[in-house]
């Protein structure tokens, strides 16, 4: 993977990076293949999975977040819910360098491997912190906080919704990077959303330069506050997922 074909690709995708980004998007590559070897991170080994599926799968999100900008303003509040080794939330950062960004999960050694990547790429205004979507969500320095919340691979919908909607503050909106089945899974969550305060914006399709894979992203709107039970503790939102 060459600086010019992060470029070539991004440029697909309506991403223009110039060689410092594109430059960075290397340097995280090596630090995730060199963290690896010590533990698990990411099943993608080689370079044409990491460009397509980890780093050109993030950027998906970037036309979207550009137009939550124009309403917001540049440097609106991300955050990450279960970035593990910082998917989407590090090739955000570096492609769109105004966001100011919070990278969660509930794993210590995934949260350290993004704290010293945010590190070794000088990047600012970027935090990674250890906590569970279903705590965070009441803890009133990160309830209904984020201008952004946004998650790839992390639940099935409805749990994901009560993950991600008492976070954002009213006006926000979520980004749910999803797959082929991303309709059908939005129409079933489509109670559960409601519930918590948001309604489904866009279901938009999006594809990956050189794969046939169809993805999707789900925009949801918050358009209410959640109500105070949620999001419900003990792993409630995964074993009985909202109907
Ligand atoms: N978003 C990354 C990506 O797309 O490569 C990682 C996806 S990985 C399959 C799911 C991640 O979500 C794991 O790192 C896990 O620790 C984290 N996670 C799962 N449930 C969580 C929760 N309730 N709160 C915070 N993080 C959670």
């Amino acid at each position: 993977m060459t600086q010019d074909e992060i470029q070539d690709a991004a440029r697909l995708l309506g991403v223009a990076l110039d060689a410092r980004q594109a430059g960075a998007l290397l340097r995280f590559r090596d630090l995730l293949v060199a963290a690896n070897q010590r533990f698990n991170l990411t099943a993608l080994t080689d370079d044409a999975s990491i460009l397509a599926l980890h780093f050109l799968d993030s950027l998906t999100a970037v036309q979207v977040i550009r137009d939550l900008q124009r309403n917001v303003g540049a440097a609106l509040e991300l955050i990450d819910v279960g970035t593990g080794g910082g998917f989407p939330g590090i090739p955000l950062k570096i492609a769109l360098p105004e966001l100011r960004v919070t990278l969660m999960d509930s794993t210590a050694k995934k949260v350290q491997f993004c704290a010293e990547a945010i590190r070794a790429l000088g990047l600012e205004h970027i935090r990674a912190i250890q906590d569970r979507a279903e705590e965070a969500g009441h803890r009133p320095e990160h309830r209904e906080r984020y201008d952004v919340v946004i998650a790839r691979a992390v639940a099935p919908m409805p749990t994901l919704a009560e993950y991600l909607l008492p976070l954002t503050r009213v006006g926000g909106a979520c980004i749910a990077m999803k797959g082929s089945e991303a309709q059908a899974e939005a129409a079933r969550a489509a109670g559960a959303i409601a519930r918590l305060g948001g309604a489904i914006a866009a279901v938009t399709p999006v594809t990956l330069p050189g794969r046939d894979e169809r993805r999707a992203l789900i925009v949801i709107n918050k358009l209410h506050p959640t109500p105070q039970p949620y999001p419900r503790r003990g792993g409630a939102p995964r074993k009985s997922p909202l109907q």
